[in-house]
């Protein structure tokens, strides 16, 4: 009977110890793009599977990383690129129209385990902002730089420069017609951004965005801004935010989901539901964000009609969502 029971007792621990040894360290990935590039009254199933189809594919490229055991920054950085080279979205490729009928594009990464952080704001012939935004951050001993500057900097790291007409749809040019028509001052939609955990426990956020259609004066919105459209931080979380830029700004939204979580003590849905369906409707600001915690819990709240969004969650489950309640 003690011989038995002691044979059991082994078995038990040695399944134990193997379950112990298989739990990998959790990954997960968030990415958007944008509050909401077109309304749900223009969707058509045939649009929506565009716009699905370039989510997936961010998704699947910033996995790809995750899955090799690549670090969150290059998942981010890889994930944010794909959305910039589409042109369905307000980012790289697609960027919307100044007011003066030009593109000047902002984005950020920032790195949780270490807080290097770089971003780049108002450049005009960068293909993929977010990866000069990673130069910025770790070739330069700046966080953040802008205009002809961040573009001189570009050309001394090697990166060549696109024409203007690189960044031309049809659609974005129409759309700003249709905001001067009704004397709107700036529309927004469609910037892009992407959270990711990795294997070694790093979380990394990157945004990229065109900005509002009919912006003047080198307006800057929230995306290149680090704590209000970019934030990673290892102790808690990161996110990347899209929606109404200058309501971002002060409302430091990053900033202030790290701060409920990390001295709050609030969960990850908690602090991102709290800043995003709470503060920000309070002083009007709509958008949403991506967000993912250091154990791989994935937020994506949003206070707008819709969030192009999606993410691969802890169990390796893939999931695009564009409106309210989907
Ligand atoms: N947040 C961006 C900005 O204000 C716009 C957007 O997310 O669509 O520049």
């Amino acid at each position: 009977m003690k011989t038995q029971l002691a044979a059991l007792v082994a078995l038990c621990s040695l399944t134990l110890l193997a379950h112990v040894q298989a739990a990998e360290p959790p990954i997960a990935l968030a990415i958007h793009g944008g509050a909401g590039p077109l309304p749900k009254a223009q969707m058509t199933p045939d649009k929506r599977k565009l716009y699905e189809a370039d989510l997936n594919k961010a998704l699947q490229a910033g996995y790809a990383v995750l899955k090799s055991g690549g670090r969150s920054l290059d998942a981010v950085e890889a994930s944010v690129k794909v959305l910039e080279d589409s042109p369905l979205f307000n980012a790289g490729k697609g960027s919307v129209f100044t007011y003066e009928g030009a593109h000047e594009l902002d984005a950020a990464i920032m790195d949780g385990k270490t807080l290097a952080a770089g971003s780049v704001a108002g450049v005009r012939h960068i293909k993929n902002p977010v990866s000069l935004a990673r130069a910025v951050m770790e070739k330069s001993p700046h966080v953040m730089l802008a205009g002809a500057g961040a573009e001189e900097f570009a050309l001394q790291q090697g990166f060549s420069l696109v024409s203007q007409d690189y960044f031309y749809t049809q659609e974005k040019w129409d759309l700003l017609q249709e905001v001067k028509a009704e004397a709107r001052k700036t529309s927004h939609k469609g910037t892009v951004g992407a959270v990711a955990l990795d294997k070694a426990g790093n979380l990394a956020a990157a945004t990229s965005t065109g900005g509002m259609t009919n912006k003047r004066w080198n307006r800057v919105g929230d995306s290149p801004i680090i704590g209000a459209g970019t934030y990673a931080n290892n102790q808690a979380v990161a996110v990347s935010a899209t929606g109404h830029g200058e309501f971002f700004i002060r409302s430091v939204v990053g900033h202030d989901i790290f701060a409920l979580m990390a001295y709050g003590k609030q969960s990850l849905q908690q602090a991102a539901n709290e800043v995003v369906m709470n503060k920000l409707v309070k002083i009007g600001g709509e958008g949403g964000v991506v967000s993912v915690d250091k154990d791989g819990n994935i937020a994506t709240p949003f206070n707008s009609e819709g969030m192009y969004h999606g993410w691969v969650d802890k169990a390796g489950k893939v999931q695009v969502k564009i409106y309210q309640g989907e």
